[in-house]
């Protein structure tokens, strides 16, 4: 049995299992394949983060600097897996870089990507500047600091936000039946960001159904209507087109309360992503022989163990959005959950079925 685990991806789930692994004194090596640690929200700069209201970096910079100054740990950058060969307790892992590792687990941590919101070509997306995703309000938060229409540069005084674009939604096959977990409750986060900083701003979230689930539901979706006067309104979205009149968008959809069409005139238009396995989380599903869930392509724990991060291969673990949609305190939770069951592994100890 080779005393030294392999974790890919660092990102929340991934950087959890390096901690944790180095922690219990376990030889580590960490292969992300971008430039930088830190997965999703660092890489993409999102400005504050459900359910805290923290920053990234204050979440996931202590992670970060303490799988870099841990002897235990060696991160390879900018890196990917090419090959692996053998089973549990004895895997070679051919890197990009040209390393050979030999290694006795391996913890998968690769994540998700963003549904492409070009897709779904009725939203406007790709068509009409001022309709953008969450993540791009996000960044404009967090790189500029300020709100605003990309077509011209002014404060939109009406903003709606369209829920589930990726997600529920059984018009793009069955593909994408899966909720995002996270887009009800950022999007209350963020309409309340706007409201707060721009209250002569109108916001209305156009929903399903709103899922801010366990504790989220108070903060999330009854304070941003009253304190901050943030409109929901239940209601499919059937098309965003623009009006050269006015150069603002329109938003039609169906009120499925009041049962009737309604077209809103909206300044932008935010679009709130569903979540998708990242090429890596695919690749390395084949790579590894991992049971991936038929129509989503998400992996999937082993059948008939109650463990979420034991995976159908031995000695391999899985954590965080790798499996499907989930956020980052749980994905922190399941990368220190896969790394403690690498550390049993090791020892010989019963891991799974
Ligand atoms: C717009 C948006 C906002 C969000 N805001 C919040 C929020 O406020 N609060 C919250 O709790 N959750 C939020 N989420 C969800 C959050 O992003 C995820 O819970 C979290 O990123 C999952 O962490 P992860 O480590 O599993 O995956 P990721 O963050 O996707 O990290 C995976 C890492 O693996 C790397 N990787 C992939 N493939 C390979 C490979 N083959 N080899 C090596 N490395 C690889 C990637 O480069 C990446 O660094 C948000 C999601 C979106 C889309």
């Amino acid at each position: 049995m080779e005393q030294s685990v392999l974790v890919i991806g660092g990102g929340p789930a991934g950087l959890s299992a390096a901690r944790t692994l180095g922690g219990l004194e376990v030889k580590t090596y960490l292969v992300e394949k971008a430039q930088k640690l830190g997965g999703r929200p660092i890489l993409e700069d999102y400005h504050t983060l459900i359910p805290r209201k923290m920053k990234p970096s204050q979440v996931l910079g202590p992670f970060i600097e303490e799988v870099q100054s841990n002897p235990n740990v060696e991160v390879f950058l900018n890196t990917e897996v090419e090959e692996v060969s053998g089973s549990g307790g004895n895997f070679s892992v051919k890197l990009s870089n040209g390393k050979t590792l030999k290694v006795g687990a391996i913890v998968v941590a690769t994540g998700f990507t963003h549904f492409d919101p070009k897709r779904k070509g009725e939203l406007g997306f790709g068509i009409y500047p001022d309709v953008i995703t969450n993540l791009q309000l996000e960044q404009m938060f967090s790189r500029e600091g300020k709100l605003y229409r990309p077509s011209n540069g002014e404060l939109p005084k009406r903003v709606a936000f369209v829920f589930c674009v990726g997600s529920r939604d059984r018009q793009l096959g069955v593909t994408n039946v899966h909720c995002c977990r996270y887009g009800c409750a950022l999007s209350g986060l963020q309409a309340m960001e706007i409201r707060q900083k721009y209250p002569e701003v109108d916001v209305f979230c156009y929903y399903m159904d709103v899922r801010t689930y366990g504790t989220w539901e108070y903060p999330f979706y009854w304070e941003p209507q009253e304190k901050f006067g943030v409109r929901y309104v239940r209601g499919r979205i059937a098309e965003i087109t623009y009006s050269p009149q006015d150069g603002r968008l329109r938003v039609k959809h169906e009120d499925t309360i009041v049962q009737r069409p309604a077209e809103i005139p909206m300044d932008l238009v935010v679009l709130v992503l569903g979540m998708e396995p990242s090429e890596g989380t695919k690749k390395v599903a084949k790579l590894l022989n991992l049971k991936q869930n038929p129509d989503s392509l998400f992996i999937e724990p082993a059948d008939e163990v109650g463990d979420p991060t034991v995976s159908n291969v031995e000695g391999v673990f899985i954590a965080g959005a790798c499996k499907g949609p989930i956020d980052i305190e749980s994905s922190i939770s399941d990368g220190r959950s896969a790394g403690v069951n690498a550390a049993l592994y090791l020892r010989g100890a019963k891991v799974g079925a």
